[in-house]
């Protein structure tokens, strides 16, 4: 087996110094368990909080211990009854390419035409799951309202656009370069798309003459800054993630958020996986959606387990384009 260690805790950025690449030998399967070869791993910013000895919403991953992380694989062996080899599933079963799994950590893909596997660790799983309960729990947008979303190219981005154009919004997407905001407009459907590298605040003036009604943060930082005072009267931010800080230590000053008393605004924060029920009605409202052509995706694919360090680096520093995955 193959498995990447978390050897050091990196103080800001990661570098390649705080991973570790092991030899195992292959897990034997105890009862009830299946044998599964990894397939694909998913690479989140979340995991950027996993290498950090602090108080979060999850424990951290302890030092010398594999990096966790979602992965889709067939099974191989099995000596639990509900699994078969050749069987895809999915589970929180950490960076390598091998697992014994409980049968009850992983979940069997329903292989919906049209879908690859590794689209459940974004579109329709953790990323895509993240933009369902942000869009429609915590911001909850109405016809005809300015929708803001920020790394709009991104795996929950992507979707969260998407699902407020569905509800009638206009929607103005945020991302970092002319080749992330074309795919924005031209293959996700977007009304507008800007560059962060430019003047926002001046674009923004333009895209949302009337001001935001609903921003779906994922990024914090000078875009956060831009937007809070173009929000609308009573508007409302769903705090998904603030990417743009999470290599920075110390942690920079706070926003400005005399807005938020003049604006009226409702800002609420929110983790996926607090909301169990939400899995299943996005895995099954999001296939219907790519089954009937009105919802798109993009994928990064890195090669190789070795080269998962290097592209979660790259990801908190926006050079992925479109959902990080890493194929093993
Ligand atoms: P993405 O696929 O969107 O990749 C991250 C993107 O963030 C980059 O491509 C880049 O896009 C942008 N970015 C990175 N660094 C910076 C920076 N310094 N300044 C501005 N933009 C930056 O990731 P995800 O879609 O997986 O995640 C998006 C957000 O959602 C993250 O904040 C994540 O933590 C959060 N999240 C929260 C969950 C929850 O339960 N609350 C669950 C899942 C994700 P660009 O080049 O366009 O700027």
């Amino acid at each position: 087996n193959r498995r990447i260690l978390l050897k050091a805790r990196p103080t800001g950025r990661p570098g390649p110094e705080h991973f570790e690449l092991a030899e195992t030998p292959l897990p034997e399967i105890g009862k009830n368990e299946v044998l599964v070869r990894h397939r694909f791993l998913s690479l989140d910013p979340y995991m950027r909080g996993r290498m950090d000895d602090s108080a979060s919403y999850s424990a951290p991953v302890k030092l010398g211990e594999v990096m966790e992380g979602e992965c889709v694989g067939e099974v191989v062996e099995s000596r639990n009854p509900a699994f078969s080899p050749g069987d895809w599933v999915g589970g929180a079963r950490g960076w390598q390419l091998y697992s014994a799994a409980p049968g009850h950590t992983v979940q069997k893909l329903p292989g919906v035409e049209g879908v690859p596997p590794s689209a459940y660790l974004g579109v329709l799983g953790m990323p895509g799951t993240t933009a369902w309960v942000g869009v429609t729990e915590i911001g909850q947008p109405r016809p005809g309202e300015t929708f803001v979303v920020a790394a709009a190219s991104g795996a929950v981005g992507g979707v969260a656009g998407q699902i407020a154009k569905a509800m009638g919004c206009r929607v103005v997407g945020i991302a970092g370069g002319a080749e992330k905001c074309r795919y924005v407009t031209e293959e996700l459907g977007f009304d507008a798309c800007l560059d962060h590298r430019g003047d926002l605040g001046a674009q923004l003036d333009e895209a949302c003459p009337g001001g935001i009604d609903v921003y779906f943060e994922n990024v914090g930082g000078a875009v956060q800054e831009a937007v809070f005072p173009r929000m609308r009267d009573f508007g409302r931010i769903a705090f998904c993630g603030m990417v743009a800080g999470y290599n920075v230590r110390p942690l920079p000053p706070g926003p400005n958020l005399t807005s938020v008393v003049r604006k009226r605004l409702r800002l609420q924060g929110f983790i996926v996986s607090d909301h169990p029920r939400a899995w299943a009605t996005w895995r099954e409202r999001g296939a219907a959606w790519i089954r009937a052509g009105k919802l798109r995706w993009k994928e990064d694919v890195a090669e190789g387990l070795e080269n998962a360090p290097d592209a979660f680096i790259g990801l908190l520093e926006g050079k992925n384009f479109g959902k990080l995955v890493v194929k093993l």
